[in-house]
């Protein structure tokens, strides 16, 4: 099994050391807006500001004292990279991330005042990706991919046991998706603690390619054109592919502006400062109103990164 429920459990006491469970609200002035009963789990309270930490944090802890003294070298422009960074120095390891030449340097910025070394290679992430593999084949670190690295779909896993374990009738949750890590976790939760509630992964059509593996049952290529950080991949991931084949629901796709606007609602009507990442999950809510009318669902805000010009676009 590439995943269990066990591994999910397990990683819980791991989380707890270090974060607090975080809110599952509801919003009268959202729901009314929807026209569903909606809880907004709010992964933007985490430190760094996104869900990702629960999988750093139960990949730190589940290394060996010798390969977490050679540390981790990863691969991101965003949040999986604040993950690593903010596990790394909780555990006191080092922690390596190669980045776009042409990252934004407010994201190096943050991976670097976390005490990660930030380095910045390539015209793209699968050049920063190929800059990577080397690095950690030269210093003998362990090198982390972001969507096929087990302990990190236990880890934010998590999030689905405070969702489900407190909600168990939901008629469905809807789940942004980059690699699929947080989707597949929260399929195989969804199993066990709430059998009834459909799962279904939202990812933007500017970068389709989980969604289009899922559909066709291969990992995927394709165009990564997305504004949204945190969705944009450009190929499907195999660990999170395998899992969402049996266990997800249904998969929508969004155009970015929706996105956006999606990002505005939350703002107005729940006061939640999402990144477009966070806010895909009710873009996605959104986009079928008929079909949600009346249910009662969970969006997940993943994360509360949106950049200066993204905030000042809330109003
Ligand atoms: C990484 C990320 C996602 C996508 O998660 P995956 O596990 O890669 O599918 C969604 N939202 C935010 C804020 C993220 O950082």
């Amino acid at each position: 099994m590439d995943l269990s429920f066990a591994q999910v459990i397990a990683a819980r006491p791991v989380v707890a050391r270090h974060l607090a469970p975080t809110p599952l609200s509801s919003h009268p002035a959202l729901d009314a807006a929807v026209g569903a009963s909606v809880l907004v789990k709010h992964e933007n309270e985490q430190p760094v500001g996104a869900f990702k930490v629960r999988g750093g944090l139960t990949l730190l802890a589940a290394m060996s004292e010798q390969d977490r003294a050679r540390g981790t070298v990863s691969y991101s422009t965003g949040n999986h990279a604040r993950s690593l960074a903010y596990a790394s120095k909780v555990h006191g390891a080092p922690c390596t991330v190669v980045m776009p030449a042409a990252a934004a340097p407010a994201k190096a910025a943050a991976v670097a005042e976390l005490g990660a070394e930030v380095v910045l290679h390539g015209p793209d992430l699968e050049a920063a990706q190929h800059h990577a593999e080397a690095l950690a084949g030269r210093s003998g670190a362990r090198l982390v991919s972001p969507g096929d690295t087990p302990e990190l779909l236990a880890g934010v896993g998590t999030l689905y046991l405070e969702i489900f374990e407190a909600e168990p009738d939901l008629d469905a949750v809807l789940v942004p998706v980059g690699s699929g890590t947080g989707a597949s976790a929260a399929t195989v939760v969804a199993r066990e603690l709430a059998p009834s509630c459909a799962v279904i992964a939202v990812q933007s059509e500017a970068s389709p390619a989980a969604h289009d593996s899922w559909r066709s049952g291969t990992l995927q290529r394709r165009p990564n054109r997305t504004r949204v950080d945190g969705l944009a991949t450009g190929r499907g991931f195999a660990l999170p592919q395998r899992i969402m084949a049996a266990g997800l629901a249904d998969f929508l796709l969004v155009p970015d502006e929706a996105i956006t606007a999606a990002q505005r609602l939350l703002s107005t009507t729940t006061g939640t400062i999402a990144e477009g990442a966070g806010a895909a999950a009710l873009a996605g809510l959104l986009s079928a109103p008929a079909r949600f009318r009346g249910k009662r669902v969970a969006v997940v805000c993943t994360g509360g990164n949106a950049t200066e010009a993204e905030r000042a676009e809330l109003h």
